[in-house]
């Protein structure tokens, strides 16, 4: 299992990148909670969630902020909070096991590998 450095992005998931900012690019203060700001500011946390739920990147951005955990420790990414990215990556641990990282990267390679064959593009 590789093992990389607090704050390291995992190559093999890299942050997705769109051709035109996103919400959280244009106006990141609105993705910002501190700890203890979830239960306060319950309206702004919604705002983030239901901007997130209308961007494109929203599946690859989960699947990004999960895997990077060390990057994604506060603020609403993906519509989801700290706290539920958490209990998603217990899920994928309980569901893939221990190294359900390296289980993603291997589905993942072998997506692209699909879409990439003749006749299956996109
Ligand atoms: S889904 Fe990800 S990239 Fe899109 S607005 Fe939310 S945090 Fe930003």
């Amino acid at each position: 299992m590789t093992i990389y450095r607090h704050g390291t992005e995992d190559p093999r998931f890299p942050r997705p990148q769109s051709p035109t900012l996103t919400r959280c690019q244009r106006q990141p203060e609105a993705f910002d909670f501190e700890r203890g700001d979830y239960a306060r500011k319950a309206p702004e946390l919604e705002q983030a969630r239901r901007a997130c739920s209308r961007c494109p990147l929203a599946p690859d951005c989960l699947l990004w902020a999960l895997v990077n955990r060390s990057m994604t420790p506060v603020g609403i990414i993906a519509g989801t909070t700290p706290r539920q990215r958490t209990q998603l990556r217990t899920r994928l641990a309980a569901r893939l096991g221990p190294d359900w990282i390296d289980v993603l990267a291997d589905q993942e390679q072998a997506r692209r590998h699909r879409t990439a064959e003749p006749g299956n593009a996109a």
